[in-house]
């Protein structure tokens, strides 16, 4: 019963939960997106670990299906993933560089996404003072109020361009707010100002797209689009069947099983109480392991088809569900129950949590044992 058994096997057997991700339909989401958008060239967007799917095992498996451009949030980030990639790979920096950080980014090859007049003079400053060009996008804002020049901004750059001197300009780009909806005016209306800021700047072509956007036709896409969501299997529009190929599946163990009376109560507050005679199975994921704790008495897990409705409040290590549809005896000690798979996708989870994928899978935790397929 305790024979000798590899570490590997170990590391499953004790594991509180399994969290698969198929690098193989990740390269095929790729592909996909690639196919959509003809000429243009598709970027990977792996910041925050790349959704917290593991940014060094994503990234390099991009890279082996063609991908070349990479956009993380912070220098940092870039700086992490830049080792890990092949020379000819592109690392841009979304939100920009901190004043001071221009040297490093410039020495590691990093492109910084310039977000603002500011940023714009010291990487300028920075090329003058090494006597080269430095390449950067140009951010602009066409309607977030986020991140980018705002439209007076964008004037005064046009009217005095020795601004951008040393500067390369490899794209200019805007980020769309409501890219998951097709029919929200916004799309267009955000469109028609990206293409006067871009006409200003004469052989740039435009970095627009995310994944939405690259659903949203051709005029999106300029000559490089960055989905993040879609490649990682979340669904790109709203209302309509996912085209994506599922990259997720989180299976978690059951940890313990009992049978309780009417009048039970479960969980943290007492707040659940029986109403007849239940079967239970406490499981090895709670809100540390990123399952939402509004997920308390509305969220489920699966065994099969079976849906298993988790009862009580999420714990932070562990929560608890009904398995009384069973057959008795199914669940036991180390059986797994589905959280994210065929039955029950990312966005079956957020939308029951009051969230999105995104969010899902930026907090899926560190401790489940993870397996690349
Ligand atoms: C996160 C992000 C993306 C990727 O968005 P998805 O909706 O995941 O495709 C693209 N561009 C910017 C500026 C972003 O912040």
């Amino acid at each position: 019963m305790f024979g000798e058994i590899s570490s590997e096997q170990l590391a499953v057997d004790a594991a509180p939960g399994i969290l698969t991700i198929d690098l193989g339909a990740l390269a095929a989401n790729y592909r996909a997106l690639q196919a959509r958008v003809g000429a243009a060239r598709v970027a990977g967007v792996v910041k925050a670990d790349a959704y917290g799917l593991g940014a060094l095992r994503v990234a390099p498996a991009l890279y082996a299906a063609g991908c070349r451009d990479f956009f993380v949030a912070h220098l940092s980030e870039a700086r992490v993933l830049r080792p890990a990639l092949g020379p000819d790979a592109r690392l841009y920096v979304l939100n920009g560089l901190q004043p001071g950080a221009e040297p490093a980014a410039a020495e590691a090859g990093i492109v910084p996404v310039l977000n603002s007049l500011e940023q714009i003079e010291r990487w300028s400053r920075l090329a003058g003072a090494q006597r080269r060009t430095l390449p950067a996008l140009l951010q602009f804002d066409t309607g977030m109020s986020r991140l980018g020049l705002a439209p007076d901004e964008v004037e005064a750059l046009i009217a005095a361009p020795a601004r951008l001197e040393g500067v390369r300009v490899l794209h200019v780009m805007s980020h769309l707010a409501s890219a998951d909806e097709p029919d929200n005016a916004q799309n267009a209306a955000q469109l028609v100002e990206m293409q006067r800021f871009a006409r200003a700047f004469p052989g740039v072509e435009m970095c627009f797209a995310n994944s939405g956007g690259v659903f949203l036709g051709p005029d999106y896409h300029g000559t490089l689009v960055r989905p993040g969501i879609a490649l990682y299997g979340g669904a790109p529009v709203a209302g309509i069947a996912n085209p994506m190929a599922p990259v997720v599946r989180l299976e978690v163990r059951v940890i313990q099983t009992r049978a309780v009376p009417a009048g039970a109560r479960v969980g943290y507050g007492g707040a659940h109480v029986t109403v007849g005679e239940r079967r239970l199975a406490t499981i090895a994921a709670g809100y540390a392991d990123g399952v939402p704790r509004h997920l308390s008495d509305r969220g489920a897990a699966y065994l099969g088809a079976t849906r298993l409705p988790m009862v009580g409040r999420v714990s932070m290590d562990s929560l608890t569900l009904d398995v009384t549809e069973l057959p008795p005896g199914t669940l036991r000690l180390g059986s797994l129950v589905e959280l994210i798979g065929p039955h029950q996708t990312l966005e079956d989870m957020a939308s029951a949590a009051g969230t999105i994928a995104y969010e899902i899978l930026t907090r899926l935790g560190t401790r489940y044992h993870r397996v690349y397929r």
